[in-house]
């Protein structure tokens, strides 16, 4: 998580007085993520789609399509050491830095198969948000996560002031992963506000996500357990000047303030090790929490031309109720609300990774389905007539 200035009480509370930036990124003590052999070979640059949702009380925060893509582009570039300032990155930890052979892109495809931006757009009654989850989730007033395991969500918004974004950790509760990132603090260009006006507040949250502490292990003079970044005695602000020299470091060339995963200004940053790459894609290794990411088809073309012009998938429990839910029994049975007008209807069942699980017809307004065929997790189903769909979630547990 970053934090910026304005949480100066919170900061004088957790001791960290020069603090402009905190993070308190859920998740944050999970064990260390092994390195092994069987890691993606260097060369394989592994692409992680990514839906953005923006959710927006006032129209600025509604960041246009040229924002988020700024943003996509700095990632890139970060991710990949292209950025056009890292040649400020001093001589001594320039040669540790990093391309990580990862990059990201906008989905072409949504989890029911449909072609997307990759970009999902909510007004919202909602002023601002603090750091509770509640905007991942449709119920709580926020949008829900697209398949965490196929996609990287991202939720824009107004923020708590004093907060410019949070992440969750490989290996969370799959509803709430992602990124947390503010409106003003996403992208290079747009409505983005110095000093967080060069992506990075993104770049820092994707290091959480991908299993990256910060460079003090958020303990005085703590360690983030890689091994070519030096001890810090805790976070970096503004922009520190070279060599940040600091007692607990004991290096002649002080602490590395210009990594990503430090607190210091957008312009102050410039790269990653070797040893957070490292760290990051052993989330991709076979069995790793991000392995899952690998088999997307997110970034395909859409494959479910049918529903093209469909509605949005929203549950819509007013005129579609599944019960059980969950189910458990093998069965499930659908009641249509009479006033939909509708009688025979077709349905299908759709996996979370948008594949048709089963299909049928239906003559009445309630129906039984066998749902036997169906391994544990969330489907949608999907009804039709003429001229009408509806979606509705059921889970088989
Ligand atoms: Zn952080």
């Amino acid at each position: 998580m970053r934090l910026f200035l304005l949480s100066i009480i919170i900061f004088l509370s957790l001791g960290s007085v020069l603090a402009q930036k905190v993070c308190n990124t859920p998740g944050y003590t999970l064990p260390e993520i092994k390195t092994g052999s069987n890691a993606p070979g260097p060369e394989k640059v592994i692409t992680i789609p990514v839906v953005v949702h923006v959710l927006y009380n006032q129209s600025k925060e509604n960041i246009s399509d040229l924002q988020i893509l700024s943003q996509i582009e700095a990632l890139n570039a970060d991710f990949s050491r292209k950025n056009s300032d890292f040649l400020k990155v001093p001589a001594v930890f320039a040669s540790r830095a990093a391309n990580t052979a990862i990059q990201f892109e906008l989905a072409k495809t949504d989890p029911m198969g449909r072609s997307t931006s990759g970009i999902v757009r909510k007004k919202t009654s909602r002023i601002m948000w603090s750091d509770d989850n509640k905007i991942k989730s449709a119920a709580s007033g926020g949008s829900t996560a697209w398949d965490s395991r196929q996609y990287l969500n991202v939720w824009i918004c107004n923020t708590v002031p004093g907060l410019s974004g949070y992440a969750t950790f490989p290996g969370c509760d799959a509803a709430l992963d992602g990124i947390v990132v503010r409106y003003d603090a996403f992208g290079t260009s747009g409505v983005v506000v110095a000093p967080y006006n060069l992506g990075r507040t993104m770049t820092h949250e994707v290091g959480h996500w991908l299993g990256l502490k910060h460079l003090w292990g958020d303990g005085p003079c703590g360690d983030d357990g890689i091994e070519d970044t030096p001890k810090q005695r805790g976070s970096n602000s503004g922009a520190p000047v070279f060599p940040r020299l600091t007692p607990c470091n004991g290096s002649i060339d002080g602490e590395m303030f210009m990594n990503y995963m430090d607190f210091t200004n957008d312009e102050a940053m410039g790269m990653f090790t070797a040893g957070q790459k490292s760290v990051m894609r052993a989330q991709f290794e076979p069995g790793g929490k991000r392995a899952s990411i690998l088999n997307s088809r997110a970034l395909e073309q859409s494959w479910n031309t049918s529903m093209q012009s469909a509605v949005v998938p929203q549950a819509d429990t007013k005129v579609v109720n599944v019960y059980p839910n969950p189910s458990r029994s093998g069965k499930i049975n659908l009641q249509v609300s009479q006033n939909t007008g509708i009688n025979g209807m077709h349905y299908a069942i759709i996996s979370s990774g948008g594949q048709i699980m089963k299909s049928g017809h239906l003559e009445s307004t309630q129906k039984e389905i066998d749902t036997r065929v169906l391994q544990p997790g969330v489907y949608q189903i999907r009804l039709t007539d003429a001229g009408t769909t509806l979606f509705t979630k059921f889970v088989v547990q």
